[in-house]
């Protein structure tokens, strides 16, 4: 967004609204709209013309009924408040709206030209959503408090501080996404949730995500186990990182390289793997090559392949070391490990064809997601009809060999 109102280049900041950083796009209009009010003299005239609806219908519409609610649960409510509180101090005209008019985007254009110069050269300056309190309100309204909301209210006072372990792999995941795809914390949470991922396999990345899984260190501690805190195949300490993409036993790397070899049929390239990459896998979306379209089909598929692989090593590694723990030096056979990966994926997609029947309390997932989704990875593809969903054919993932077994 850009405001005008006091003439000064540097009052110009930005944010950029993508579906990707909505979250962040929405923060960075209510710090701009707060910086604005916070720097313009009260009693010169404000016009606050935004590049998204949000802001006009939070100061128009939703305003009140926060402030009922005390501002429990609200997105950006410690910055919007501050906006709120000083908007009630203005003596002079103030107006918000949606940019419209092909003049108002061409001056947004135009300032966002020379802000961002500005942004690059100069100290990043911190906004802080200070606020009078002789206009402060506080507290909720009880006439229009719900049980709900008073319950979410008690909740948030009595947050518990994030674990050490949790707060450094949500920072992991982070960092691996691209600047584009930047996410919140809430929503590396809720991405885990997603329905295209398998409720088991969504606890167990969780739990990952959680540092809750009972593995290396958490073991160090407990006297009478403390040998499980190290992996039975590689001799040091073992991690959730160490199971999913380093451990030298029969499984995972083998995974990885299949998904890999599957992937790559979709004509993407195959980023690599590491645990922030798989943390994320719930929000990463995919595009092709140089351009911004998006390829919903393949970020399906992303989420399930990915999914379902992970999963599957840690149960392969759970096998191997609890249900095996009289022999320390077994370990699964390749061509298994080839054949459960297969099982596995190719329960998907035939989860995926009956899903778009309508039978057994209805049709939940149509054709043409499921046809995107695996479109380029199945066997014989060529010679499949244009919607295999449809009953009568057999349809299966294309093979994917381990090097070692791969007759060509
Ligand atoms: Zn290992």
């Amino acid at each position: 967004m850009a405001f005008f109102g006091y003439n000064d280049p540097r009052n110009a900041l930005l944010t950029t609204q993508t579906p990707e950083n909505a979250y962040h796009a929405t923060l960075g209009e209510a710090v701009a709209a707060l910086y604005a009010a916070q720097r313009t003299p009260r009693d010169v005239p404000l016009h606050l013309v935004s590049t998204s609806p949000f802001l006009t219908k939070a100061i128009t519409t939703k305003l009140a009924g926060w402030e009922d609610g005390g501002w429990i649960g609200v997105p950006h409510a410690d910055y919007l408040a501050a906006l709120a509180n000083h908007l009630r101090q203005r003596c002079a005209v103030t107006t918000v709206r949606h940019a419209s008019t092909p003049w108002e985007w061409k001056a947004i254009d135009w300032i966002r030209d020379r802000a961002c110069p500005l942004l690059l050269n100069h100290p990043l300056e911190v906004v802080r959503p200070t606020s009078n309190p002789s206009f402060r309100l506080s507290g909720a309204r009880l006439a229009s408090l719900t049980q709900a909301t008073a319950y979410k209210g008690i909740l948030a006072t009595r947050r518990p501080p994030a674990r050490q372990g949790t707060a450094r792999n949500v920072a992991l995941a982070l960092a691996a996404l691209a600047p584009r795809q930047q996410r919140s914390s809430e929503e590396l949470w809720t991405s885990l949730r997603h329905k295209d991922i398998r409720h088991q396999v969504s606890d167990f990345l969780w739990k990952t995500l959680h540092s809750a899984l009972r593995v290396g260190h958490f073991w160090a501690h407990i006297p009478q186990y403390k040998d499980r805190a190290s992996c039975t195949n590689c001799r040091c300490e073992e991690s959730i990182e160490h199971i999913l993409l380093e451990c030298t036993a029969v499984g995972q790397q083998q995974v990885w390289t299949m998904v890999e070899a599957l992937w790559l049929k979709t004509g993407l390239a195959w980023p690599g793997m590491s645990l922030g990459t798989l943390l994320t896998l719930g929000t990463k979306t995919w595009t092709n090559p140089g351009s911004k379209r998006r390829r919903e089909g393949a970020s399906r598929l992303w989420r399930i392949l990915v999914s379902e692989s992970a999963y599957l090593v840690w149960k392969l590694r759970c096998e191997r070391v609890i249900g095996h723990d009289d022999s320390p030096d077994w370990q699964h056979h390749e061509l298994t490990v080839q054949r459960r990966w297969h099982a596995a994926i190719d329960a998907r997609l035939q989860l995926d064809i009956a899903s778009t029947r309508h039978y057994l309390g209805g049709r939940t997932q149509k054709s043409d997601v499921v046809l995107r989704t695996w479109n380029k990875v199945l066997e014989d593809e060529i010679a499949l009809p244009d919607d295999w969903t449809r009953f009568g054919f057999l349809v299966g993932i294309a093979p994917v060999r381990l090097r070692e077994h791969d007759p060509g």
